[in-house]
C-alpha cells in the first residue's frame, strides 16, 4: 500500500481490531516513519496503524510542540494498566476532519507498551498526552471518538458525520 493518506470516517479498516505486532524489523521502523510523515502532514498530535490502512497494534504520539521535553512517541502492543480520575475537554480525530467534541476521559493513564525494538517499556501520562494516549488507544479497538458521545448528540451530529463519511 504506497497511498499515504489518513483514513477517513468510513474506511472499514477504522472499525477492525487489530492484531499484535509480532515482527520488530527494518520494515516496522519504515512504517512508523510513515505514520509519522502521515501525521505530521496533516498537523496531527497521535496517529493509529488502521488510519494508515494496518490493522497492527501501534500508535504513535508527538506532543513535542506542545511540551518541548516530550520526544514524538511509538506505542506498540499497548495495554492500559490503570486509569485515574475524569476530564472533559475537546478533542478531534484525523479520520473526522473539522470534527472536534467534548469528550469524557481518564485524567491519568499508566499505559504498559513495546518500543520500536521491542523492548517493554511503561509510561504514567497527564494532560493531553493521556488524551492522545486513551483515543489512539481506542483506534486498536475499532472504537472511534464519536462512540463516546450519547446517542442524542450523535443523532444531532449526523448531517455533519455524513459528510465527512468516505463510501
Ligand atoms: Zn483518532
Amino acid at each position: 500500500m504506497a497511498d499515504n493518506h489518513v483514513r477517513k470516517y468510513g474506511y472499514p479498516v477504522l472499525r477492525k481490531k487489530c492484531r499484535p505486532v509480532t515482527v520488530f524489523d527494518e520494515k516496522l521502523k519504515k512504517f512508523a516513519e510513515k505514520m509519522f510523515s502521515i501525521m505530521w502532514a496533516a498537523n496531527g498530535i497521535g496517529l493509529a496503524a488502521p488510519q494508515a490502512g494496518d490493522t497492527r497494534r501501534m500508535f504513535i504520539v508527538d506532543l513535542s510542540k506542545q511540551d518541548f521535553d516530550m520526544k514524538p512517541m511509538v506505542f506498540i502492543n499497548p495495554e492500559i494498566e490503570s486509569t485515574e480520575g475524569n476530564t472533559v475537554f475537546e478533542e478531534g480525530c484525523l479520520s473526522f476532519p473539522g470534527l472536534y467534541l467534548e469528550i469524557e476521559r481518564p485524567a491519568v493513564v499508566v499505559v504498559n507498551y513495546q518500543d520500536i525494538d521491542g523492548n517493554y517499556q511503561s509510561v504514567e501520562a497527564t494532560g493531553l498526552a493521556a488524551r492522545a494516549i486513551l483515543h489512539e488507544y481506542d483506534h486498536l479497538e475499532g472504537v472511534l471518538f464519536i462512540d463516546h458521545i450519547s446517542a442524542i448528540d450523535r443523532d444531532l451530529l449526523a448531517g455533519r458525520l455524513k459528510k465527512i463519511k468516505v463510501g
